[in-house]
């Protein structure tokens, strides 16, 4: 069978595909390591041809009434539905995400987006402000070009859900893919070409991050969504400053999951699994600082050694595995780095290990301390950290000691103490009795360093639109002379 993923061309811009003109960018299968599509960078005019071209195309775009534009990414999302597998054996060459998960959750999840915003985008209205004889009125309009750059883990998530809400308020895009996988958001540049989205309204440039950069301070650009790193953030968060362009960043997190005595065994054992080792463990929203209570904690880590026995470690492409490989050689080694100094500093490991080749198998360590590496960076692997805790006071300062604030859980059955536990922790998106779910109608970001602004849901809207206000008089005008 030909693992071979070699796309058309390297670039879209316009319409159509367009061959690189910067450096070669070899895409890897993190299963074999082999070499699935050869593609090249954008050059800085080619970057500049994308934004050009967003701009002239926005302005035929956003003239359509919302209906019709919804009537189209409405076409996009059939067309994903009936192309899910091939779509989804893609997702798995280009992430080495095992077939089962992509399947299911990567395009699946981008054509809910697509879908949620194709019907919301007539539905948004502006007010009318009575003010006596004269009155006043608010028009929501989109921002204009908006730029996309997106992280590895979810490729093609990560497009569609910048794309869908941009798309639908009127705004163009030109999107930059992580250089690790950059095949998902050429086929959504096509899918939006066959659906009728005219040529020019979403573009995709490749490149490393010199390439995200020049489209952050390119003049046509109003609006950057960065999914990434916090570092990333901050620096493309100060680049668009320079700008006042508006921004949208979904970056990294070290999550809390409070797992009280009284909370239904399985289900917290469940969710701990769901909240680290899905997709290898590299998902932004991850629980890794699993908080125990001294009452369950036993329990809960004979159970969950005996559950995570159930993995099949192996191909991507059969579709009995439900662990991949890691992304790359370097994020491997830097896992693996982290795992040694977890022992070195005296966690005591309960299952995993630093694994073979690119696996690394789902790891959990016990008597980790607040103060230890591994509880305090973002691992960005399959690695837990299980942490003990007494009381509902202690454990909810000791979860919000960290920068981050992207997400957090509570296991409990007392519903008052959910409820008063979740309000008093830092983080943008939480669950109470089960982790993880992200579906299109919750808002979806992070507080403190783990970002700025809301994905998904109604909030999205108001990240790539902007407000006119228009007072309308209706007698005469007074003047001091
Ligand atoms: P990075 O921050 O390394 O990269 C993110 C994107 O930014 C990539 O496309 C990268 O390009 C690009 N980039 C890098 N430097 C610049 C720059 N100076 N200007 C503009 N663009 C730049 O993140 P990863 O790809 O390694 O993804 C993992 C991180 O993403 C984790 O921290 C994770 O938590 C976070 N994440 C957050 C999510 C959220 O929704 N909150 C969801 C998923 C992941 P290139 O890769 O080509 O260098």
């Amino acid at each position: 069978m030909s693992l071979s993923a070699q796309p058309k061309a390297s670039l879209f811009i316009d319409g159509e595909y367009v061959e690189g003109e910067g450096p070669e960018l070899a895409v890897l299968y993190p299963f074999t390591g082999e070499t699935i599509a050869t593609l090249r960078e954008a050059s800085p005019e080619q970057v500049e041809r994308a934004c050009a071209s967003a701009r002239r195309a926005q302005v035929e775009w956003a003239a359509m009434a919302p209906v019709e534009r919804g009537r189209i990414l409405s076409r996009a999302v059939r067309i994903i539905e009936e192309r899910n597998e091939e779509l989804a054996r893609l997702e798995t060459l280009d992430t080495g995400k095992p077939i089962q998960e992509t399947l299911v959750a990567d395009w699946p999840s981008g054509a809910e987006a697509l879908e949620y915003y194709a019907g919301l985008a007539a539905t948004v209205t502006g007010q009318m402000i009575p003010l006596g004889q004269d009155w006043a009125y608010t028009r929501r309009e989109p921002l204009g070009v908006c730029a996309g750059i997106g992280a590895w883990n979810y490729p093609s998530q990560i497009a569609c859900w910048k794309a869908a809400p941009a798309l639908a308020m009127g705004n163009s895009m030109v999107y930059k893919p992580s250089e690790e996988t950059p095949l998902g958001a050429l086929k959504l540049a096509e899918i939006f070409i066959e659906a009728g989205v005219p040529a020019g309204v979403y573009n995709v440039v490749q490149g490393r991050g010199q390439v995200g950069a020049s489209l952050v301070t390119n003049p046509d650009v109003a609006k950057v969504s960065l999914t990434g790193s916090v570092p990333t953030g901050r620096k493309v968060y100060t680049a668009a400053a320079e700008g006042m362009r508006h921004v949208t960043m979904e970056l990294g997190g070290k999550s809390p999951l409070i797992v009280f005595d009284d909370a239904n065994l399985e289900d917290a054992v469940s969710a701990a699994i769901l909240a680290n080792f899905y997709s290898s463990g590299q998902i932004c929203s991850n629980g890794t600082r699993v908080f125990l209570q001294e009452g369950i904690k036993q329990r809960f880590l004979d159970r969950l050694v005996e559950r995570v026995r159930n993995i099949r470690m192996g191909d991507p492409l059969d579709p009995d595995t439900n662990h991949g490989p890691m992304i790359n050689a370097a994020q491997t080694a830097k896992i693996r780095a982290m795992i040694e100094g977890a022992e070195a500093a005296g966690a005591r490991m309960v299952c995993g290990g630093t694994g073979e080749g690119a696996f690394i198998p789902p790891t959990v360590f016990a008597d980790a301390t607040d103060d230890m590496e591994i509880a305090r960076d973002e691992i960005f692997g399959p690695v837990m950290t299980t942490l003990s805790f007494f009381d509902e006071e202690e454990v909810v300062r000791r979860a919000n000691d960290t920068g981050f604030g992207l997400a957090a859980g509570v296991f409990t059955q007392d519903l008052t103490r959910a409820h008063r536990v979740i309000g008093n922790l830092q983080a943008g998106t939480c669950w109470i009795n089960t982790y993880n779910l992200t579906p299109v109608q919750m808002p979806f970001g992070g507080v403190k360093m783990s970002g700025v602004g809301r994905e998904n849901s109604a909030a999205a809207i108001e990240h790539y639109s902007q407000l006119k206000s228009v007072y309308v008089g209706m007698g005469g005008v007074d003047a001091p002379y």
